[in-house]
This record gives C-alpha cells, sequence and structure tokens, in this order.
C-alpha cells in the first residue's frame, strides 16, 4: 500500500511526495476536505512513508512499522479524535498531548499527532493547541483534518501546510467499487449518490438496506404530487430518522430531479437513477425545467438549513411541501 491506496487526489499526493523527497517535513499540515475524500488514509501513508524503515519514499506497508501504524499501535503515532458522545475537541485533550509532546519519540524520529475534526475544537482547545503550533518540538509533525476551514483560527490555519482535498470523478469511484466486488451496474449508482466521496460510496455499499431505503424515497418523491398532507407529515417523520442515521436524502432527491432534467434535455445517458427511467419518462411531462430548477434550489437551501441544526422534521414538511407543486 502507498499513495495509490488514496482514490484521485493528484495535487495532495504531490505536496506530500515533494516533502518526503526534499526531507523537508513541515510541523504542522491541515487537510480540508469534505468526509469520505481520504483524509484519514492519505495521513497514515504519509506517516508510514515518513518512519518506514526501507528503502523507497513511500512506506513499504509490510514491516513492523507501517504494520503498527496502519493498526495504531505506533507509540510514535496518535489520533486525537471526538470522545464519545462530544462533538468538539476538547481542551484537555490538546493538553494530554501537550504533555506527552515533552517526551522524546520512543521508536522513531518524529512523534506525530493526527487532529480529526479539528474544525470542531472549543476556543479554549484552539488557543491551547496555537501555542504548541508556535512552538513545536523539532520531532513534533502534527496534521489536522477540517471540513470546514472558515471554522479555524486565521492564525492555527497561518501556521499549518495546507492540502486541499478535492471531489473524486464518480467514473474512477465506480471503477474502484467495481475492483472490489461490487456489480457495474450498483457501482455506478452508489458511486453517482456519493457526490464525489469515495468513502461515501462505500458506506452506501456496505449498508445493506440502502437500496430499500433509496427506493421508499424515490417512490415518496415522485408520488408527492398525488400525496396528501397528513401522510407527507408522516413520511416526513420517519424520513427524518433515516437523515439522523446518515443516509445521504438531500443527494438523493436533488439526483431525482436532476434526472428528470436529463431527460428533458435529451441527456439520457447521464441519468442516474436508471432503474427509474419510465417514471422519469413520465414526470418530464409534469414539469418544466425551470421549475425543477426551483426544486434544485429548495433542497439545496433545505439541506444547508440543516446542517446548521435548525428543525429537522419541520424543514422537511416545508421542503415536501414545495416539492408537492407540479402540473
Ligand atoms: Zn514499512
Amino acid at each position: 500500500m502507498s499513495f495509490d491506496r488514496v482514490l484521485g487526489q493528484k495535487e495532495a499526493k504531490k505536496i506530500l511526495g515533494d516533502e518526503l523527497d526534499s526531507g523537508r517535513i513541515s510541523h504542522a499540515y491541515l487537510f480540508v476536505g469534505k468526509k469520505g475524500l481520504g483524509k484519514k488514509e492519505m495521513a497514515y501513508e504519509f506517516v508510514k512513508a515518513l518512519l518506514c524503515g526501507s528503502e523507497g519514499l513511500e512506506g513499504c506497508g509490510d514491516c513492523i512499522i507501517c504494520r503498527k501504524i496502519e493498526h495504531n499501535n505506533h507509540a510514535d503515532v496518535r489520533l486525537l479524535t471526538l470522545e464519545e458522545e462530544s462533538s468538539s475537541i476538547k481542551i484537555s485533550q490538546i493538553r494530554e498531548m501537550q504533555k506527552e509532546l515533552v517526551y522524546k519519540p520512543y521508536e522513531s524520529e518524529q512523534k506525530v499527532y493526527i487532529i480529526d475534526h479539528a474544525d470542531q475544537m472549543t476556543p479554549q482547545a484552539a488557543n491551547s493547541l496555537l501555542r504548541t503550533l508556535e512552538e513545536p518540538p523539532d520531532y513534533a509533525v502534527l496534521i489536522l483534518f477540517a471540513e470546514e476551514i472558515n471554522q479555524l483560527l486565521p492564525t492555527i490555519i497561518s501556521r499549518c501546510q495546507q492540502i486541499f482535498f478535492y471531489n473524486v470523478e464518480s467514473e474512477k469511484i465506480s471503477q474502484k467499487l467495481q475492483q472490489e466486488g461490487s456489480p457495474p451496474q450498483k457501482a455506478d449508482l452508489y458511486s453517482r449518490l456519493a457526490d464525489g466521496s469515495p468513502g461515501q460510496a462505500r458506506e452506501l455499499k456496505e449498508d445493506a438496506d440502502f437500496l430499500e431505503k433509496r427506493n421508499r424515497i424515490l417512490d415518496f418523491v415522485s408520488d408527492l404530487p398525488h400525496k396528501k398532507r397528513v401522510e407527507i407529515f408522516s413520511e416526513a417523520e420517519q424520513i427524518k430518522k433515516m437523515l439522523d442515521e446518515g443516509f445521504p436524502l438531500f443527494n438523493l432527491i436533488s439526483g431525482w430531479y436532476r434526472d428528470i432534467i436529463l431527460y428533458i434535455e435529451g441527456q439520457k445517458n447521464q441519468i442516474v437513477n436508471v432503474d427509474y427511467m419510465s417514471d422519469i419518462k413520465e414526470k418530464k411531462e409534469q414539469y418544466t425545467a425551470a421549475e425543477i430548477n426551483n426544486f434544485l434550489e429548495d433542497i439545496q437551501k433545505t439541506k444547508e438549513d440543516v446542517k446548521r441544526n435548525v428543525n429537522k422534521e419541520l424543514a422537511l414538511d416545508v421542503l415536501f411541501i414545495r416539492l408537492c407543486s407540479g402540473r
């Protein structure tokens, strides 16, 4: 295993490869990108490359050092993440790290701390971390992960080497899933629904009930103009539960409406929900592309509202009522 393990992310691989090549390793890196793009895999491969004893720029993946890193039991590599039931990285966690950082590495030249959810640090934790970033011990390497860079203190950002992670093309994700044994049609569907995130596509693949849930949602949305309000509200309650479990509801619904536009525009080969082709064909008579674009805006807005923790059930009720209109 090596950097190849991470799908896409050419730029990140180039930057990290150059650092390894020149031997000038930064004290702090900030990996920025949404969930599932490979930040963690990349960090682990980078750390292996850094600490692995064998020849070559990348980690061999086979030696005792690489294996310890992979299994999270290397004494000089620590992963700091959210504690159970907690939604932020606390100052006590940062202080613990600082206490350990005083001691030199045990097995290697470097001591690595990977901080997951660095954009979810409490202000106290962030200020405390800043002190470490200002004066890191020679042997310290910190790798911070963030989904939202603007949630971080500018003073933290400026002390890190920033590395951005980007969406991966759905064809590439599909190919990868097929290599891992998924049938082509399913691999294609999962990768299109994953919105550029290989990790998300893999989660969909591993969720045994995914297709059933997806069919239920598509049947519901497709039938919305004929539904009574009570029916909509009661279904919205169930759908909220799926959303709480991490179901990619909004991607799924936008995909459905985008498919109708693709049909209207004669780009049938790009349609995601190919198994719903006859429904999509029927729907194209009911809407104009402009109406559907309004729907897509409503869906995007609701997605953002829900992320900001507004009342989810109410937000879904309002969205579904809007989506009811049609000819
Ligand atoms: Zn190795």
